[in-house]
């Protein structure tokens, strides 16, 4: 649902942080190992652009919601920030905006990374939900691709989050892994049960350039413990799998890669697939913002502020891409966010929105549904299980650029 067409509600904020202890193999994101002073620079860059954000948007003619009520620090592995550039940064963000008491504060932490300051540092600055990248309960499978702690280190510093008073925590899973089995992988779901999480996410392999195992399988070569990689019909297995167990104890799938007990589904990243407002700030990150004067537009038009991909480029481009989003790129978007999640789309919502113009899609729904892609009622549309593994090539179906699904 977009929800700029009803009221401007509130935000959300995003914070990029690109640093990791070391780089994974399997990794295709904007992140990599730095030294704490080019950190530190960084830090200060993205403080900065804190500062001046509010100028950046109203020059751009975008509107800031009022009240942020989540903020999210990805990366990369926030967590190897030094205690008091944590505290700058959220100190920053409570000085320019206007954060709800009760938001949703997220970092994102490498199991090993959790020193005791680090800790303390992440409850005094009032974050409370921590996401981990664990990826493998099994260490040869995390080792293999060059992660750095032990189901021993997970399991330590879930107690420790927990005793700082952090007890919503997410387990991100990775199926796919080289030396990845049906045992090993049901292993990792059962720990990540048993540790009793309240979140669990399950992401599968990706093969692209952008990876050196990646690089690396398209090769057909034997580095990074490639030709251990299960083929993809066992990954997508794996992935039925996870939907099956987890779904059994109550951690229930309410997105294509999420899973949650009741009331713990991540409300940032609803943000997202809802198209809600959100605020980035950092490398690869970008905002999504209500158009100021939408008197021309039929009540959809947003503005897009981006910033570069790249650490190095972030401190020598202009500091931010602006672009409009159309009403027909936000619907597109409303079809391919809104399909991940297991609730589907509200088609007569939806048509409120766009009005007539959504009949355009109406073959593409036929299709799907008719290729059991998609399930479909009056009021409703929402991807099959089926469609959920093929999830891709139903979003192509909706989008004229489909670099925009990847
Ligand atoms: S910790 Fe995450 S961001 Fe960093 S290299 Fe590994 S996968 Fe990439």
């Amino acid at each position: 649902m977009n929800l700029f067409l009803t009221k401007l509600v509130n935000s959300g904020i995003y914070i990029s942080v690109p640093f990791c202890r070391s780089k994974c193999t399997y990794c295709n994101f904007a992140s990599g190992v730095f030294s704490g002073a080019q950190m530190g620079r960084y830090v200060e860059r993205v403080l900065e652009d804190i500062h001046s954000f509010h100028a950046y948007a109203a020059a751009h003619g975008a509107q800031i919601p009022e009240i942020a009520d989540t903020i999210y620090m990805g990366g990369g592995t926030p967590s190897l920030l030094p205690p008091e550039e944590l505290e700058k940064l959220f100190h920053s963000l409570r000085q320019e905006f206007t954060i709800a008491p009760a938001a949703e504060i997220t970092v994102e932490c490498a199991p090993g990374t959790l020193t005791g300051p680090v800790i303390r540092a992440l409850a005094a600055c009032g974050v409370n939900r921590v996401s981990l990248g664990v990826q493998s309960f099994v260490d040869q499978e995390a080792a293999s691709v060059a992660r750095l702690h032990t189901r021993e280190k997970t399991l330590s510093d879930i107690d420790r989050l927990r005793d700082a008073g952090i007890t919503n925590i997410n387990v991100d899973l990775l199926a796919g892994l080289p030396h990845q089995t049906r045992e090993s992988w049901e292993y990792s779901l059962e720990q990540a049960v048993i540790t009793g999480v309240p979140h669990v996410s399950v992401y599968m392999l990706e093969v692209d350039e952008d990876s050196r195992l990646g690089r690396e399988l398209i090769a057909g070569g034997t580095k990074y413990h490639a030709h251990f990689v299960p083929d993809d019909d066992l990954t997508a297995e794996f992935y039925e799998t996870a939907c099956a167990q987890l779904n059994a104890t109550g951690v229930r799938q309410y997105e294509i890669s999420n899973f949650a007990c009741a009331g713990f589904a991540s409300r940032h990243n609803l943000k997202y697939w809802t198209r809600q407002p959100y605020l980035g700030f950092g490398v690869d990150a970008h905002s999504m913002l209500p158009a100021a004067d939408r008197s021309n537009a039929a009540g959809t038009e947003s503005l897009r502020l981006a910033t570069t991909d790249s650490y190095d480029q972030f401190f020598v481009a202009p500091e931010w891409q602006a672009s409009i989003v159309g009403t027909e790129q936000a619907m597109e978007e409303s079809f391919f966010l809104g399909l991940r999640l297991n609730q589907g789309i509200d088609l007569p919502q939806l048509r409120k929105e766009f009005g007539d113009a959504v009949a355009k899609y109406d073959m593409a729904i036929a299709e799907l549904a008719a290729e059991g892609l998609l399930l479909r009622t009056d009021s409703n549309i929402q991807l099959t299980e089926r469609g959920r593994l093929l999830s891709n090539e139903v979003f192509a179906r909706f989008i004229a650029d489909k670099e925009l699904i990847t």
